[in-house]
């Protein structure tokens, strides 16, 4: 007897942005992006690829405006990968310390900085494979050094911002940085990978932000499956307020009540001090 097949729903496992349509839309998005941002830079300030580098470590889990206010005394005291190679760690630790985690930024720069005069002499090299080699320097930071350092687009930069932004914008389902690199740059013409890079990131930074996206001033709200959002978190937050409103409600008032009562921090109800 045939066995009887139930036929499977199929899960979707296409890349977003590999159909025609989907690579129309990647290319709204980027001449959106053109529009909005035509002069869109890093924001981390450099004089050189090696400076771009050392300020890219320091801007993991830090902001850029930080990073810029560290960068200016810190390049003066140690102007090249040879000086910071032979920093003594107490200073150089001083000397980041705003930057946050400024222990292990402290020993990847030397790190990354012996490396650079031992093997490279004392030059930022131009391949991914050889700076991502180096202690203290990943595929994001290559990508960052590469494309804004030197012009060369070997790839996309996926940060925090460039993962929530790709996903909201429907450009990726993924949520492990390599794989959403795998999907940006099938979708992306290699031509704006450096542009794309620099603004998403902004873009996200200024607009696609995490807690509230600024949906009704994004450029690319026509383009975007995600554009209700921004109404959407609002609604949510109100519907929340009115809740804790009519819980407040019941809370028995201080004179009415013929006594003082309060809401701790987490909302419980708690006598006032003295009443216990
Ligand atoms: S429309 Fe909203 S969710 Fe979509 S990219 Fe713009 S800000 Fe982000």
């Amino acid at each position: 007897m045939a066995r009887l097949v139930i036929p499977q729903r199929r899960r979707a496992t296409g890349q977003p942005g590999r159909s025609p349509a989907a690579r129309s839309r990647v290319a709204a998005i980027v001449a959106a992006l053109h529009e909005a941002r035509p002069e869109a830079r890093v924001e981390l300030e450099h004089e050189s690829p090696f400076q771009l580098l050392i300020a890219t470590i320091l801007s993991a889990q830090c902001t850029d405006a930080r990073v810029n206010k560290v960068t200016p005394e810190l390049f003066r005291a140690y102007p090249d990968p040879a000086a910071f190679a032979r920093a003594p760690h107490p200073d150089l630790e001083r000397a980041i310390r705003s930057t946050g985690f400024f222990r292990s930024k402290a020993r990847s720069i030397v790190a990354c900085c012996r490396a650079l005069v031992e093997r490279h002499g004392g030059q930022v090299p131009r391949t991914m494979e050889e700076l991502t080699r180096l202690p203290g320097v990943g595929r994001k930071t290559a990508n960052v050094v590469l494309g804004a350092g030197y012009g060369i687009a070997s790839g996309i930069v996926v940060d925090t911002h460039m993962a929530r932004v790709a996903t909201r914008l429907g450009l990726t389902r993924q949520t492990d940085p390599v794989k959403i690199e795998r999907d940006l740059l099938a979708a992306v013409p290699p031509t704006e990978w450096i542009f794309f890079s620099i603004a998403m990131i902004l873009h996200g930074r200024t607009i696609c932000q995490a807690r509230l996206p600024r949906c009704g001033a994004c450029p690319l709200r026509p383009h975007c499956p995600s554009r209700h959002l921004e109404a959407a978190l609002l609604a949510a937050k109100s519907v929340r307020a009115k809740r804790r409103g009519k819980e407040g409600a019941r809370v028995p008032r201080t004179k009415a009540a013929g006594g003082r009562t309060g809401r701790n921090r987490r909302g419980r109800l708690h006598p006032a001090p003295g009443r216990t």
